[in-house]
């Protein structure tokens, strides 16, 4: 349910409001927009004591919300919701572009890959330090090591990083090096895990499961905004499908879908989704077109040594070619990737 408090409503009657709301037995969720301050109430609609929202004062309109997913839903928060990774904005016309190897495998590697794609306008770096492999004998990542790399790494180049957290347990750890979480699309459905993401101070990069409804991803969005962590940046990157020369199958209506019923920023990850370097500069174009919110993708400098998914990373040449079509997209879209103010 929202509560639409009246333009103005004083602070004290903010207050009354949500505290009314908690000694009715409901959560609230304060969302102050800048002309209207919206108040999410989580907890079963169908208690009697609803009726007697509309009695506070302060409150102009009581809305019920039919999605399931409520805090993630448009009718929660019109405008669209920008997310901030140390200081890079993804959302409300700022583009991410996450960029590096799949995995943190030694120093020289993420130094190397880290400069070429900082040069070509990444804003954040990316490599896994905790690895999902299908394969229990595949390179499992490089652990609180890869995580220490990651970060020095990232600072050498004044870029935060993102890293994927595989269970609940490895949440603190993982915190201390990163600023953002990432869960990926074979966690998506982990709820300890994304309710311990939600209750991170850091931001949380959350993967599309390669068998999960666009309905699904929200839910699990909804995971994480339940316990209080607002910032979520949702990421399609393909789906299971019938189509065997693709690794997966890039669901690109997932961008304008998810938009029309969520405020929270959406990017793609064209590599795990194509898992195809000849595929991959075109769908980043696509993504940009359709109006994701940034994009995703694997790079590594020799790719035929690399200890994942090497054959699905661009080279750095690559990558920078790419770089400078998508800001020219970018501007006919009206909007662009953040870049760090000119010194
Ligand atoms: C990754 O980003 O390296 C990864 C494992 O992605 P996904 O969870 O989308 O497969
Ligand atoms: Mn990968």
């Amino acid at each position: 349910m929202i509560l639409v408090i009246r333009p103005d409503a004083t602070l004290e009657q903010i207050d009354h409001v949500i505290e009314t709301v908690r000694e009715l037995g409901f959560t609230p969720h304060v969302s102050r927009g800048e002309s209207r301050t919206i108040v999410g109430v989580i907890g079963d609609e169908a208690k009697p004591q609803v009726e007697n929202f509309s009695a506070i004062p302060g409150v102009e309109q009581v809305h019920r919300i039919l999605k399931p997913f409520k805090l993630a839903s448009r009718e929660f928060h019109k405008p669209d919701s920008a997310v901030y990774v140390g200081k890079v904005k993804i959302g409300a016309g700022s583009l991410a572009m996450i960029a590096g190897p799949c995995a943190v495998e030694n120093y020289e590697v993420m130094d190397t890959v880290a400069k070429y794609v900082k040069a070509g306008g990444a804003n954040i770096l990316r490599g896994g330090a905790f690895k999902p492999r299908t394969s229990p004998y595949a390179f499992q990542g490089m652990g609180e090591d890869g995580l220490k790399i990651l970060k020095d790494v990232g600072q050498k180049y004044d870029m935060p990083v993102v890293t994927e957290v595989m269970d609940p347990r490895q949440v603190d750890l993982v915190c201390r090096y990163t600023d953002m979480l990432q869960i990926g699309a074979r966690n998506m459905q982990n709820f300890d895990l994304l309710k311990e993401c939600g209750k991170a101070n850091k931001p949380v990069l959350l993967k599309r499961g390669m068998s999960a409804t666009v309905k699904d991803l929200l839910m699990s969005a909804e995971y994480i905004l339940a316990e209080g962590n607002k910032d979520v940046v949702l990421v399609e990157r393909g789906v299971r499908s019938f189509e065997d020369s693709t690794r997966n199958m890039l669901d690109m209506s997932a961008v304008p879908n998810v938009k029309g019923q969520s405020h929270l920023p959406i990017i793609v990850d064209p590599s795990h989704a194509t898992g195809r370097p000849d595929l991959i500069p075109a769908m980043c174009r696509a993504s940009v077109a359709a109006g994701a919110d940034g994009v995703h993708v694997e790079v590594h400098n020799c790719p035929e040594k690399a200890m994942s998914d090497g054959p699905q990373a661009l080279l750095p040449h690559q990558f920078l070619d790419l770089m400078g079509d998508l800001r020219r997209l970018a501007t006919a879209m009206g909007c662009e990737f953040w870049a760090p103010p000119e010194k």
